[in-house]
């Protein structure tokens, strides 16, 4: 047996999992960084992630045979550079190099929502599937795409940019800055917007936080007002799902994959009550025979994902055959 190092590297905290080739998380530590900026600073937040992930696994460094890690931004895999990390204000970071030196191994790098998706398919809810996309809503949308059992890395690196297919060009602002892209529709970000425009407008709601403008309202709050029948609330997640569905009967007909699995905060709140509209919506919108078999589901690994997928790219990169 066999054990690796992963850690995923957020922009606010750093998770670190010693992770055997059966898929088992031996140990995991999370460490909370402000590294806005500062690259040596979260280096240093990896190094305790890092330590600490061990002592939990009651493993030595010895007993590590390589390490990986997921980035928040688009990567580079040949050079192990990551262009950009927005979320930690850095770009063109030697990630492989770096990380490398600071814990005495060879390091892979991998894309946060590659490594997710990766994570689902070698021991979640896309578990031995060839053909499988990943959406990810949250506070923005991360997709990710796996075709013929290999990840989709294109010409640039820059692929799975789901959040930002235009589904209308006249269509509300997009954190990006454009118009109309799917994360502008289908995040907690454009749910929120949605919300606070109407009640500008008039319309009743009890959501938690829509009084206070400097407060975000979360997705637990959308869930606990749906629960309530709040009619603004269900409004707001029955448009989210639409807008999934319609995605979703974009990928279909473009990617024919086996699965397409749905995690992030939107889906971790309210997966119960959205994925079956989400169906409906890709079913009604998908040409005839595209939908049969395509099954639209949850994730499973939750806050693990990443890491199980960090060291399946790990192992993958050391020669190890994963079952
Ligand atoms: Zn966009």
């Amino acid at each position: 047996m066999a054990d690796v190092l992963a850690v995923d590297l957020g922009g606010t905290k750093v998770m670190a999992a010693v992770v055997s080739d059966a898929g088992e998380v031996r140990g995991s530590a999370r460490q909370r960084h402000g590294a806005h900026g500062d690259w040596s600073e979260a280096l240093d937040a990896i190094k305790a992630a890092a330590e600490k992930a061990l002592k939990k696994a009651e493993a030595s460094w010895d007993q590590i045979e390589s390490a990986g890690i997921g980035v928040p931004g688009p990567v580079d895999h040949g050079n192990g550079v990551a262009f950009q990390l927005p979320n930690l204000g850095l770009s063109d970071v030697q990630v492989s190099k770096d990380v490398s030196e600071l814990l005495g191994t060879k390091v892979i790098v991998e894309n946060d929502v590659d490594a997710g998706l990766m994570g689902e398919i070698w021991q979640g809810a896309a578990k031995g599937r060839r053909h499988a996309v990943g959406l990810f809503p949250g506070t923005g949308l991360g997709g990710a795409v796996y075709v013929d059992g290999e990840l989709v890395r294109g010409k640039t690196g820059i692929t799975g940019e789901i959040g930002h297919l235009v589904m209308n060009p006249k269509g509300p602002r997009c954190g990006c800055g454009r118009r109309g892209c799917l994360e502008a529709y289908a995040s907690r970000t454009a749910m929120e917007k949605w919300v606070r425009k109407r009640h500008r407008k008039g319309y009743g709601t009890n959501l938690e936080g829509i009084e206070d403008a400097d407060s975000r309202i979360r997705s637990r709050a959308f869930l606990r007002a749906a629960e309530a029948e709040d009619r603004l609330a269900l409004k707001a997640i029955k448009r989210v799902s639409k807008y999934l569905g319609y995605a979703s009967a974009n990928l279909i007909h473009m990617l024919s994959p086996e699965v397409i699995v749905f995690g992030g905060g939107i889906i971790e709140a309210m997966g119960d009550i959205m994925m079956e509209r989400i169906r409906k919506v890709a079913k009604k919108r998908c040409l005839p025979g595209c939908y049969d078999g395509v099954d639209l589901v949850e994730a499973k690994c939750g806050d693990d994902a990443s890491v199980l997928g960090v060291a399946a790219a790990t192992f993958r990169a050391m020669g190890h055959e994963l079952n």
